[in-house]
């Protein structure tokens, strides 16, 4: 029940006014004791809203959001492992949850796509008879399809790293922040070769990509787990080589499936 459906709703004069010492919360009508109710978190002074305070706090919740995503990525580009570590322990007010910065990349490279493919080479490609607009919903559809294969990904780095105490969650969690990195680092190949003319192919941009992502796990590993780099590496590998006989493996029911 809101507080607009009880008959003590608060008058046009409290909402105004906001709430005073001693008074309770508009929002949910737990005491105020701070500017913040500590119930559910509203500002104790609402204030009745007008198109000046719309505007602002529209525009303040752009430039948070856009700080929270720059902060982040600010953190990822410095220190990943202790970034992600930190974060995992609780420090995350101020920075981009791992799944809308996620999702924020994968929007960036698909608008970014859209501009560095010249239409003559996706003409070449051949193997997309595609619009410009299929072409960018594949790149849409590929970044979040990589999203999902985080998901045994981190299981079997669960499996391999038990010492280390992180759930399937965390470790989900830093493979999210890690994926989107490496998509940015793709990005940013893709964009230095664009003036010269060079557009990498389908398999280039994935060798491109699985460089990127190893190495990036390897790096954000430092910080991350307490482990020698070269058994982050060895592990990586069997995390990969258990990823690919789980999808063949369900590949071949599927196709046993399909064929009946
Ligand atoms: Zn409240």
């Amino acid at each position: 029940m809101t507080p607009q459906e009880t008959s003590d709703a608060p008058s046009t004069t409290t909402a105004r006014n906001g709430v005073l010492p001693g008074q309770s919360c508009l929002n949910c009508e737990a005491d105020v004791t701070g500017s913040y109710c500590s119930g559910c978190g509203q500002r104790a002074r609402t204030g009745r809203i007008t198109f000046p305070r719309l505007l602002r706090s529209f525009v303040d919740h752009l430039i948070s959001v856009d700080s929270n995503l720059l902060r982040s990525f600010q953190a990822l580009v410095r220190r990943p492992g202790a970034f992600i570590r930190a974060f995992l322990l609780g420090r995350r007010v101020g920075y981009a949850r791992p799944l809308p910065y996620y999702l924020a990349v994968v929007a960036l490279n698909g608008a970014a796509s859209a501009v560095l493919r010249h239409p003559a080479e996706t003409a070449a490609d051949g193997d997309l008879d595609g619009s410009f607009w299929d072409e960018n919903f594949v790149a849409l559809q590929i970044g979040l399809a990589f999203g999902l294969l985080m998901l045994p990904l981190a299981a079997a780095r669960r499996l391999l790293h038990r010492g280390a105490g992180y759930s399937v969650a965390e470790h989900f969690v830093f493979l999210l922040y890690v994926l989107a990195q490496s998509i940015l680092i793709v990005l940013v190949v893709q964009v230095a070769l664009w003036p010269f003319g060079i557009a990498l192919s389908g398999d280039a941009e994935g060798l491109v990509w699985l460089t990127a992502f190893s190495g990036f796990v390897l790096w954000a590993s430092r910080g991350f787990l307490v482990e020698s780099r070269w058994k982050v590496a060895l592990k990586l590998i069997a995390a990969f080589v258990m990823l690919l006989v789980g999808v063949g493996v369900i590949g071949l029911i599927v196709q046993q499936f399909a064929s009946r």
